[in-house]
């Protein structure tokens, strides 16, 4: 229990010139009125000032806040009057205490008027005396400290609410993150129980092994900062419970993939000796690109200052550090209040609304925007700045990411709409599926079941979970397709070799081969075929009896002559699949230059066809799979042309000298007479490419007589 020695020691410790007086004073005042009052835990009720007094003290606050902070629910407990404070403790104390009384007054509804009008409230009192809020926020915390002592389940969940809501975000915006990690893990703890007390187990299992690694990790990086001379000190702390919770929720990942519970920081003495230290790191490890932040350079507009980097740590895992100087530091746990401090007696609002031009930009906000959804509007963005409010056509508002995109917010909305979006409108109108939100966007998402996610989503979705989902489609797919296909490739195998793939299954051998192959399940085992990491063949030599092996031999042979024309260099490239045989529509005849996309084909692997070919248009298309040329290949492809020219001798050598003078090799030729005179001559052609087949037709037009050289599509 805090005591008002602890105060008056804290505060003097801060300050040996800080008038101890004033706090004194308050203190004696403060238990006389108070006297015979209880707090729901049965503690007198002048512990709640008390302790509310030592967490202001802690953040090295003036003596006036520190007063005022005692005196803080007088005028609405007791009978005591603004007039009687100001008498007493001067027209400052008096001030702040009367602000903070009115905020207590106001009640938070779920209803988005009332809602409006306390957050106003609060804008104004922040502006007129930021201690107001700083008060506030103290109290606050210690009721949250204490609420488990609340008999009233839905008035918890609601006080719970409040503070998740308005009180913590407000905490962040101040730069005072250890008041609202605390905040949160509170709010946590009654508004989602049985999530808090799943990472709260999760976290303290393994601990030691953790702590071990802490102490590693902590290690490396002192020994490379003490070899060059930097003086610090490096701390590993576990990250709060609720941010680890988001993070789960963010990134939708189960909390045994989220690494990066254990955060890094190196404090230091000055700012070369920052960006110093940071050089030192990523020259122990490799930084993750993108993720280092400069908020040295460009602090936060909460003063907040830090270097931010993360790295691939000693164990292939992600590090997240955070390096600063002991000032940084200092702003990084108390935020607005390490700005004044214990600069006493001096009036600080105008230097911290100068500071803070947000609160200020707040305050002409809620004078002219009289529509309270409006105002709401502009403070969430201000609250939550790397965050865009858009609503769904039933008005339901929903919060995401800044530079998010219809996908993102149809995946927000459920995986299902996500993965079968296939257009948007924004406030009626249709727009890209790429289309970077905006605030107050009414975001309608169209879906068809016949639509998936395209690996092009992937270019432009902003959110972690919209990429996870989209990723998990591809993977899925992808093992899909390669089971089917190895599938058919095993079913191939074992009939030449006069097996019955499907028969073998579940044959003991089988079984083994799986294992064998370090596999649980066979459809693992079928799937590492279908993707080419295995042939049929192997599974064959593990499952047939040995003396059919003998007899069978020539057979043999032949599969693995047919296994080892398997990899031909096709020139094309199937995504997640090498090593597949792939062949080329007769239809269409694709050469590199082309769009192309390819179908597989039972027992025979891959065909490729230009994306436009009407045979390809009307396959499967669950049979579908994405490919693309394979720059790297030089390879020579047939394609058909047709030539049409005026009849005359001699014509169809010179065409075919044009041809061969390009250099390509012709495969065929037929002409065909039309009754107009016209004669049409069809060739077919080996090219590189597009553009080899382009310069090509050009030359066959330069022939006498000849009308037009085309490819035959
Ligand atoms: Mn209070």
């Amino acid at each position: 229990m805090i005591r008002i020695t602890d105060i008056l020691d804290k505060v003097s410790e801060n300050n040996p010139d800080a008038d101890l007086d004033i706090i004194d004073r308050a203190y004696i005042y403060s238990a006389k009125v108070h006297e015979g009052q209880m707090r729901l835990s049965g503690e007198p009720y002048l512990t709640h000032p008390l302790e509310v007094a030592y967490i202001l003290a802690d953040m090295k606050l003036d003596s006036v806040s520190i007063a005022a902070a005692l005196l803080h629910d007088v005028i609405e407990d007791t009978y005591t009057t603004s007039e009687e404070i100001k008498d007493m403790f001067g027209p400052d104390v008096s001030h702040i205490v009367s602000g903070v009384t009115k905020l207590s007054s106001l009640a938070f509804d779920t209803s988005q008027a009332r809602q409006a009008e306390s957050i106003r409230r609060m804008i104004l009192a922040m502006a007129d005396d930021i201690r107001v809020i700083l008060i506030k926020l103290a109290d606050r915390l210690h009721n949250m400290r204490t609420l488990h002592f609340h008999t009233d389940k839905q008035k918890k969940i609601k006080i719970a609410r409040e503070t998740r809501d308005i009180y913590a975000p407000i905490a962040a915006r101040l730069g005072m993150y250890r008041m609202k990690k605390e905040l949160e893990d509170t709010a946590f703890m009654y508004l989602q129980p049985e999530e808090y007390l799943k990472i709260k187990t999760l976290v303290s299992k393994d601990k030691e092994e953790r702590e071990q690694y802490v102490v590693t990790v902590k290690d490396y990086i002192k020994k490379k900062m003490d070899e060059n001379g930097l003086e610090c000190e490096v701390l590993g702390r576990y990250k709060h419970f609720y941010s680890i919770y988001e993070k789960m929720v963010d990134q939708d990942l189960p909390f045994e993939e989220i690494y990066d519970i254990v955060a890094f920081r190196i404090i230091l003495n000055t700012i070369p000796q920052c960006y110093e230290a940071l050089g030192l790191i990523h020259s122990l490890w490799k930084p993750v690109p993108k993720k280092f932040k400069d908020y040295i350079g460009v602090p936060k507009p909460n003063m907040y200052r830090a270097l931010h980097t993360t790295v691939i740590g000693p164990y292939g895992e992600r590090i997240e550090i955070q390096i600063r100087s002991w000032e940084m530091d200092k702003v990084a746990k108390s935020g607005i209040a390490a700005h004044w401090g214990y600069k006493e007696g001096k009036r600080v609002d105008e230097k911290i609304s100068n500071t803070f031009a947000w609160i200020q930009k707040l305050v002409e906000d809620q004078k002219t925007i009289r529509d309270p959804d409006e105002f709401m509007e502009s403070v969430r963005i201000d609250l939550f700045p790397d965050e865009v409010y858009v609503f769904t056509p039933r008005g339901e508002i929903k919060s995401i990411a800044r530079g998010a995109t219809p996908v993102d917010f149809a995946y927000l909305i459920h995986s299902e709409v996500g993965n079968q979006c296939i257009g948007a409108k924004v406030n009626g109108h249709m727009v890209p599926l790429r289309y970077v939100l905006k605030n107050g966007n009414i975001v309608e998402i169209i879906t068809s079941k016949n639509q998936h996610p395209s690996k092009d989503w992937l270019k432009f979705v902003k959110t972690v979970k919209a990429r996870s989902r989209i990723r998990q489609w591809i993977k899925i797919q992808e093992r899909k397709r390669s089971i089917t296909l190895g599938q058919e490739m095993c079913e191939k195998a074992f009939r030449k070799y006069r097996l019955n793939f499907n028969e073998l299954l579940k044959s003991k051998e089988m079984q083994k081969a799986v294992e064998d192959f370090g596999f649980k399940a066979i459809d693992d085992l079928i799937a590492t075929i279908g993707y080419g990491k295995i042939t049929p063949l192997q599974i064959i030599r593990k499952v047939a009896p040995k003396s059919e092996l003998d007899e069978e031999k020539s057979i043999l042979n032949k599969i693995i002559g047919h296994v080892k024309k398997k990899k031909p260099k096709t020139g094309v490239i199937v995504h997640g699949i090498d090593d597949i045989l792939i062949k080329f529509g007769k239809c269409c005849e694709p050469v590199p230059g082309d769009s192309i996309t390819g179908y597989i084909t039972q027992g025979y692997g891959v065909t490729v066809h230009r994306t436009s070919c009407v045979n390809a248009l009307k396959m499967n298309p669950e049979r579908q799979i994405d490919v693309e040329w394979d720059r790297d290949i030089s390879e020579t492809y047939p394609v058909k042309i047709i030539v049409r020219s005026s009849d005359r001798i001699g014509l169809l050598a010179d065409v075919a000298a044009s041809i061969s003078k390009h250099g390509s090799n012709i495969l065929s030729a037929k002409t065909e007479t039309r009754e107009n005179g016209v004669v049409e001559t069809f060739f077919t052609v080996c090219v590189n490419d597009i553009e080899n087949l382009n310069t090509l037709l050009a030359e066959i037009k330069k022939v006498k007589l000849v009308h037009d050289a085309s490819r035959k599509s």
